[in-house]
């Protein structure tokens, strides 16, 4: 099986998707392997998107991403990394309700930054990111 890293962002966590989004998860074959609620900080939320540091964007998503808590989970299942970015629809929440009216984002998602989930785009990334949270920093 292939692990891949979902997180609920603060708009997804505060706007109550949680059980939602959970839900469609468990609908969708994924086991939830472990979870954690966590409150990023600057450091944190900043360490994670770092590839995007040089981008306008940057302070705007940090400010976002450490606005509330979010809730940071393990999937697990055959093709986890891509069957999870499929379920959560394009970046672009807005652009998901058109062209993915059935996707978390198009439920969840108001617009190109707040798009009220997460998925890990390889499986490089998925564990590179389950470390990141799962043994590293945030966890200690
Ligand atoms: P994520 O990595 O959060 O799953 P993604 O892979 O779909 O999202 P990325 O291009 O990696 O998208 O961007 C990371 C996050 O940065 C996006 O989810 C969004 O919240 C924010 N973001 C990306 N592009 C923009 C932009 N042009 N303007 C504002 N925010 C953006």
């Amino acid at each position: 099986k292939e692990r891949t890293l979902a997180m609920i962002k603060p708009d997804g966590v505060s706007g109550n998707y949680t059980e939602e989004i959970k839900r469609i998860i468990v609908e969708a074959s994924f086991d939830i392997a472990k979870e954690m609620l966590t409150q990023l900080d600057k450091e944190t939320a900043s360490a994670f998107y770092d590839e995007h540091s040089s981008r306008s964007f940057f302070p705007d998503l940090v400010t976002y991403m450490t606005s509330g808590p979010v809730l940071v989970m393990i999937l697990e299942k055959t093709n986890a990394v891509s069957d999870w970015r499929g379920l959560i629809g394009p970046t672009d929440a807005q652009k998901a309700k058109i062209s993915h009216p059935h996707s978390i984002r198009a439920l969840c998602g108001t617009d190109l930054q707040r798009n009220c989930v997460h998925g890990s785009d390889s499986r490089s990334s998925a564990e590179r990111e389950i470390k990141f949270f799962f043994e590293d920093v945030v966890s200690g």
